[in-house]
Parts: C-alpha cells; sequence; structure tokens
C-alpha cells in the first residue's frame, strides 16, 4: 500500500522493522503464547536493533527521534505478535518516556542506559486491585520517613510485573489530598518487601507478563523519587497520554494483520465452485476492514505528528486509541470469520489476533475513558 504519511526514513524503516517482524518473531508467536512465555529472544533482539531509545536521550543510547517512528515499529511488531509489541510500548513508552521526560541526570544515568539496551525490563505500576479507571484512588501509601520512603500496598494488571528490574510504583502520601497526593517511585527487583505473582489465564497478549506487586514496608530512597512530591499523577498521566499513541499503533497492527491473513485465505478457501473471495459478502467484510484499518492508521499518524510537531495531541490520542482499539476487535472478528471452522482453532493466525485484540480497548485507559477525554476537550474548545 502506498503510504504518502511516512518519510523515505520511516518507509525504511518500516520495511526493516517488517523483515525483523516476520523474520524472528512470527516464528515464535502461536508457541510463546500457547506455552504463555515471555519472549526473552525477542525483547533482547529488539534491544540490540536500539528500538527502545528511539525517542530517548542520546547521552543514554537513544536516538531522540519522534514518536512516528514508534508508531511504525508497534505497528509491524503487532502485525505478527501483539505481545512482543506490547513489551516494546511499555519499555520505551511506559518505562523509558517517563524516566527520560521526569528523570534528573544522576536517575538518567543509573537507569537509562539498561531501559535503552534492553538489558533492563521496565514497568509502569498504577493499576490496583481496587481501582484502575479511578486511578487517583490510588492507596498503595508512601510514608515519608528520614532518606525517604516507607511503601506499603499492592498493584495489579501490571505488564512486566513478575520480570521487570526497574518499576515506576505511583503511590499516594495521602490519600486524602487525591491526586495531588501522588508521588512516583522507581523500585528495583530484589528490594526488600517486594513480591511478585504472574498473573496467567489471560485470554489473550498470552506471552506479555502480567503480574501483581505487593509492597510490605519496602524502604525506597529519596533519590529514587522521579519528579517532586505531588507531581506524581502528573507524571502518571502525561505518560500515558503519550503511550496511548503506541497502544493505538499496536491496535493497528492487529487489524492490519487480520486484514492480511483474511484477503490471502479468502482468495485461496474454496467453496460452491469459487474462491470465498469472489462471493459478496466476503468482500464487504473485506472492504469493512480495509475501511477501518486505513482510518485507524490516520487518526494514529495524525497523533503522532501532532505530538512530534509539539502541538496539543491528547484529544487525537484519545480517538486514535478508542477507534483503532475498537476497529482492532471487529477486524479480528470478522477474520474469524472469514476463516469459517479454521478461524476458531489454536492454529490459526486469527484465533490469537481475535484473543489479543481484545486487550486494547481495555488497557491505558478504556474506549469509556477515551470519550470522557474526547468530550471533555470538545466540551472546553
Ligand atoms: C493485560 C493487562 C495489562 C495491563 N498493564 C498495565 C500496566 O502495565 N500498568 C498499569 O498500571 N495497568 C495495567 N493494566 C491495567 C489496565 O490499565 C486497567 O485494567 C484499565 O485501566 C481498567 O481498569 P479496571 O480493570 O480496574 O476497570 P474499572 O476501572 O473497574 O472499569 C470497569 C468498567 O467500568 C467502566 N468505567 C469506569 N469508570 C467509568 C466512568 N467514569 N465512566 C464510564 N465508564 C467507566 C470502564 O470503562 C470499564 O468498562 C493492564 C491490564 C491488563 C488486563
Amino acid at each position: 500500500m502506498p503510504d504518502i504519511m511516512l518519510t523515505e526514513e520511516e518507509l525504511m524503516l518500516k520495511s526493516a522493522i517488517r523483515d525483523f517482524a516476520e523474520r524472528e518473531v512470527a516464528p515464535r508467536a502461536m508457541e510463546i503464547d500457547q506455552e504463555e512465555r515471555f519472549s526473552f529472544e525477542n525483547f533482547h533482539a529488539m534491544g540490540k536493533l536500539g528500538l527502545f531509545g528511539m525517542t530517548l536521550d542520546p547521552k543514554y543510547g537513544g536516538s531522540a527521534g519522534g514518536i512516528k517512528p514508534v508508531v511504525v515499529v508497534a505497528e509491524e511488531l503487532a502485525r505478527v505478535c501483539a505481545s512482543t509489541s506490547n513489551a516494546f510500548v511499555v519499555q520505551t513508552g511506559l518505562a523509558g518516556y517517563p524516566m527520560n521526560q521526569f528523570g534528573n541526570e544522576k536517575q538518567k544515568a543509573r537507569w537509562l542506559p539498561g531501559l535503552i539496551s534492553g538489558e533492563k525490563v521496565g514497568a509502569y505500576c498504577l493499576t490496583e486491585p481496587g481501582n484502575g479507571s479511578d486511578a487517583a484512588a490510588a492507596s498503595t501509601i508512601a510514608k515519608k520517613v528520614s532518606g525517604g520512603y516507607v511503601l506499603n500496598g499492592s498493584k495489579t494488571f501490571i505488564t512486566h510485573g513478575t520480570i521487570g528490574d526497574v518499576l515506576i510504583v505511583f503511590a499516594t502520601m495521602d490519600m486524602a489530598l487525591k491526586h495531588r497526593g501522588f508521588v512516583a517511585l522507581v523500585l528495583e527487583k530484589g528490594m526488600k518487601g517486594l513480591t511478585t505473582q504472574k498473573i496467567t489465564g489471560k485470554m489473550g497478549i498470552r506471552s506479555s507478563d502480567t503480574g501483581t506487586m505487593f509492597f510490605d514496608n519496602v524502604e525506597v530512597p529519596e533519590e529514587n523519587r522521579l519528579g517532586e512530591e505531588g507531581q506524581g499523577f502528573r507524571i502518571a498521566m502525561q505518560t500515558l497520554d503519550n503511550s496511548r499513541v503506541g497502544i493505538a499503533a499496536q491496535a493497528l497492527g492487529i487489524a492490519q494483520g487480520s486484514l492480511d491473513e483474511a484477503l490471502k485465505y479468502a482468495k485461496q478457501r474454496r467453496a460452491f465452485g469459487q474462491a470465498i473471495a469472489d462471493f459478496q459478502a466476503i468482500q464487504f467484510y473485506l472492504a469493512d476492514m480495509a475501511m477501518r484499518v486505513e482510518a485507524s492508521r490516520l487518526l494514529t499518524y495524525q497523533a503522532a505528528a501532532l505530538k512530534d510537531a509539539g502541538q496539543p495531541y491528547v484529544k487525537q490520542a484519545s480517538m486514535a486509541k478508542a477507534y483503532a482499539s475498537e476497529a482492532a476487535v471487529f477486524c479480528a472478528d470478522r477474520a474469524v470469520q472469514i476463516f469459517g471452522g479454521y478461524g476458531y482453532i489454536r492454529e490459526s493466525k486469527v484465533e490469537r489476533f481475535y484473543r489479543d485484540a481484545r486487550i486494547t480497548p481495555i488497557y491505558e485507559g478504556t474506549s469509556e475513558i477515551q470519550r470522557i477525554v474526547i468530550a471533555r476537550h470538545l466540551l472546553q474548545e
């Protein structure tokens, strides 16, 4: 497909990542899904390619580029394996981005090189067992003590929750202050009082590591605080605004992968003496999918381009995330329909796409929350 929205350089990146995804990621996608196993092979390969530092500080190994190339990578990875795309988006957007943006030089020097090279796995820890969308209701408490904080509470549904080395944890210093009481603290694997438990049995993105964390009097030194006391909620929200563009791209990749597989199959599969692609019903499904893929791509590129131009982009990021994620669910569903019975068994890629797509309208702000953000902007404009 001609892509007038990408520069020469971005087109070359797209082609290189497609090649990497097809060659390295796709062959093990089914196996790691079935085994619910995080692929360190994929993770380290992405680190070697320099993908985790694409938007980050060159002083620490990054390449200080824009988010549009990140969108290109997230889409191409998700086209073959949404779990791998998620590892990329979380490492670069949810861990690397806040560290790069809000960390001081000492913190950046300490944590960014490992996050960029992929030697260290990053995680963003906001959701709790009792609250997800209502993040300001967090009850994980950071009690101020001499030299730092003592952390108590728990976080759940955390991507890289059990394998993460560098964990950005959002906690409250005083629940009565709601979002104004938040602090962002960097924890490291192995700290005393920190335990984790893997969440198994997910519907989709089964090779993405998801965990629950428990903090039992974890002592966190003051030098591990990102930004100031009271700024934690702003750090959490700005990080999500940025990373939503990556999730929109991930959803776009699932939608594109579903369309590609459905197109191939529709031309091969025969019924009533002809290819099923000759039936208008199937053609209409394909057309409906293609329209949504392209609309998702335009919205996602637009949000990325606005961000890269330093313009307001939060409304467009929410639109891209809500639209593309719902498009991914639609496209994966239609792909299963086009595959018929073969789409319903584990061996088909579209069965995995169908399960993987379903997380995208839920995490990093549900579709309902995106609509709240969009409407708030419309009513304020
Ligand atoms: C696989 C996976 C990975 C994840 N990774 C991370 C991660 O790395 N870090 C992290 O911090 N979190 C992560 N999450 C958590 C995810 O972001 C939350 O699940 C999500 O934000 C929704 O929160 P909840 O599950 O508590 O649902 P709830 O907030 O309880 O929402 C339940 C339903 O109510 C709706 N709802 C809630 N409030 C409103 C409202 N005001 N108006 C209308 N409808 C509303 C929601 O849209 C939803 O449909 C992950 C989740 C999963 C499943």
